[in-house]
């Protein structure tokens, strides 16, 4: 196996011309993305338009394929004549410069994150239309989407009213010591070989400030599971999730889209399946290497297959 350190991967990527494979990459498979980049519904209004909203898009994706990470960083990197002329060229427009981060910031923060969300969707179709993803489903059969909660921002202050809020109290007086003001956003990835690429997004987050139940993770991804369902009706799903998804709604929700599921498993999530599995592991436990497994365990009418490794 040979070792790749970062200082020779940050050397390796350099020799890479990352515009030229992505170009590459879109001309093989995403034909359309330049149409698609021109017609979401721009939020702006027309007479302040000085850049489509495919040069601004285009920029920010070229940023990313670019592992670029600021913006103030991409406009330093980008605005060379040869950069500008390339990417006019790519999009068949006349450009003198690229547009400043505060246009890009601006035009993102108001573009209705479901126009993003479209362009996601034609390219993941195009994906399993051209068979690109065939090789990598588990057992030729599912393809493995993990599910995972990530924070995305926290204040010290109301942000906004759909921030979800967490007090933290002294253990002696009970008083609230402080509030923590957060946002949180639930991915769906596909998982392909050693990558993974996002398949749905779903923000977790209050109605209002006054519900008397805080969003969270398992009710965000009955939404997400919907919405995937969906988008994708058919798609032969293996659902990948922490301890947190090893309860009755995941189970239900799996069973009834026909997904498979393969989720972490923690003794306090789930007691009686721990209990079962550890008094009937030496008896009837299947062993290899230095995992054991057991078939048949029953939890509300259906049966799991626990593992321990
Ligand atoms: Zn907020």
């Amino acid at each position: 196996m040979i070792k790749t350190t970062r200082k020779s991967k940050r050397e390796k990527e350099k020799e890479i011309n990352f515009f030229e494979a992505f170009i590459k990459l879109q001309k093989h498979f995403f034909k359309d993305i330049k149409e698609r980049l021109k017609r979401v519904k721009d939020p702006r209004h027309k007479s302040y338009i000085e850049y489509g909203s495919d040069v601004i898009l285009f920029s920010v994706l070229m940023k990313n394929a670019c592992g670029i990470y600021s913006m103030s960083n991409m406009i330093e990197q980008f605005n060379k004549d040869e950069c500008i002329e390339n990417i006019a060229r790519v999009l068949g427009c006349e450009l003198e410069e690229l547009p400043h981060y505060d246009t890009i910031n601006n035009f993102l923060c108001s573009l209705n994150p479901e126009e993003i969300e479209k362009i996601r969707d034609y390219m993941i179709r195009e994906l399993f239309r051209k068979r690109s993803l065939e090789s990598f489903r588990l057992l030729n059969k599912h393809w493995c989407i993990a599910v995972d909660a990530t924070g995305l921002f926290s204040f010290s202050e109301r942000h906004c009213e759909h921030c979800l809020k967490k007090e933290y109290k002294n253990k002696e007086t009970g008083e609230i010591e402080k509030t923590v003001y957060y946002h949180k956003v639930l991915e769906a990835k596909m998982v392909v070989g050693d990558m993974v690429f996002s398949i749905a997004t779903e923000f977790i987050e209050n109605e209002d400030e006054n519900v008397s139940k805080q969003d969270c993770e398992i009710n965000a991804f009955k939404r997400l599971a919907a919405k995937l369902r969906k988008k994708y009706p058919r798609l032969p799903v293996g659902i990948l999730g922490d301890s947190l998804y090893a309860c009755e709604p995941v189970f239900e929700i799996c069973s009834s889209n026909n997904w498979e599921y393969l989720i972490r498993f923690k003794e306090g999530r789930i007691k009686s399946v721990a209990r079962e599995f550890n008094n009937i592991k030496g008896l009837e436990g299947k062993k290899t290497g230095d995992s054991t497994w057991i078939n048949d365990i029953f939890y509300n009418q259906r049966v799991v297959i626990l593992i321990e490794t």
